[in-house]
């Protein structure tokens, strides 16, 4: 506002108009005199990720597939973003990267590569969208998860930006301990995430119980072996009532055994920890779901241990329920109709 000839208070005003009122036209900011909202209308525009196709589920659940970067001089991409309502609250799931380069086997994002990282104004852009599509529903709580398309500690910086307005009081007002960041395990992101003042909670993503599996399925783990991820989390410092929460995808006859929890429950050995596993949602990948048995049998030992340990069985399960699986259906359309991304 300042550069453009405007008392630096204005910005302030347009921030809270969008952010927190959650108003996208310049005429319907009532705070600005009318000069500016028609000189803003002139050379200004407010935009947000174009909603290319919605998904709905039976339980409610929509999934969205979502164009940014479509102005000149912009690279385009499609990403996916989440709305899941509950009784009390919605949780909106977001992506930090268009596709990802991160590479794990049971993902189908991986199979797309990383297109691009996104801006702050894009990750904050599909928590707005999904907010105004579903306005009429809306439950007091929100809920974010950094878990769509790609890896969050990649586009550490964007990521962060995105995040001080999300979780900012004055903006879009999410509280910090609704906000969860999931990464597959970047060490120096956890390092630098763990110095800032205002943090989503932090989820890894484990996935196995030794570094021969995991190396398996995420490649990224040759890179930040189990020893040196566990130190980095041993290391987090955890706020009062804070828990590292650990995803572990269970994949039937890989990583399910009752071996396989007891070693879970060795590897997080003195770390404030609960546990979710995620019964493998199947796709086209050639991998396979756990038995119900194993999955409650793994559970148990957690639990018998003293790991707080929870059965996730992820939701809109009849609309592509697996990260990544919209973006390639739109690609594979794209590319057979000769258009690309
Ligand atoms: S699971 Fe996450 S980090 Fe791994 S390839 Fe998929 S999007 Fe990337």
């Amino acid at each position: 506002m300042q550069a453009i000839g405007e008392p630096a208070y204005r910005g302030a005003q347009i921030y809270h108009a969008i952010y927190a009122e959650r108003r996208f036209d310049f005429a319907e900011m009532s705070n600005l005199p009318a000069a500016l909202r028609e000189r803003l209308a002139r050379e200004a525009a407010i935009e947000l990720p174009r909603i290319v196709r919605r998904h709905m589920s039976s339980d409610g659940t929509v999934r969205y597939v979502l164009g940014v970067g479509e102005r000149e001089g912009e690279k385009p991409a499609t990403i996916e973003a989440v709305f899941m309502p509950e009784e009390n609250r919605q949780t909106i799931c977001i992506s930090t990267q268009a596709g990802c380069a991160v590479d794990c086997r049971f993902c189908l994002t991986a199979t797309l590569g990383l297109m691009r990282n996104l801006s702050a104004g894009e990750i904050v852009g599909q928590v707005l969208v999904a907010l105004e599509d579903n306005h009429a529903g809306l439950k007091p709580q929100t809920n974010i998860v950094l878990m769509g398309q790609g890896e969050p500690l990649l586009n550490y910086d964007a990521v962060m930006s995105a995040l001080r307005i999300l979780l900012d009081p004055n903006g879009v007002a999410i509280a910090p301990r609704h906000a969860a960041l999931s990464t597959s395990g970047i060490v120096p992101g956890i390092e630098r995430l763990a110095q800032e003042k205002v943090r989503p909670n932090l989820a890894i993503s484990l996935n196995a119980s030794s570094d021969e599996q995991r190396d398996q399925i995420m490649p990224i783990n040759r890179k930040y072996p189990l020893e040196k991820l566990l130190e980095a989390c041993r290391k987090y410092p955890l706020r009062p009532r804070e828990w590292l929460l650990f995803e572990y995808v269970m994949l039937g006859g890989f990583n399910d055994s009752p071996e396989d929890a007891r070693r879970v429950v060795k590897l997080l050995a003195n770390i404030r920890a609960k546990v979710n596993l995620i019964p493998w949602n199947p796709g086209d990948l050639p991998l396979k779901r756990p038995e119900r048995q194993r999955v409650e049998e793994f559970q148990r030992v957690l639990i018998e241990k003293g790991v707080p340990c929870f059965i996730r069985d992820s939701r809109g399960q009849d609309v592509m329920a697996a990260c990544g699986q919209l973006a390639l259906a739109e690609a594979a359309a794209a590319t057979s109709s000769g258009a690309s991304l």
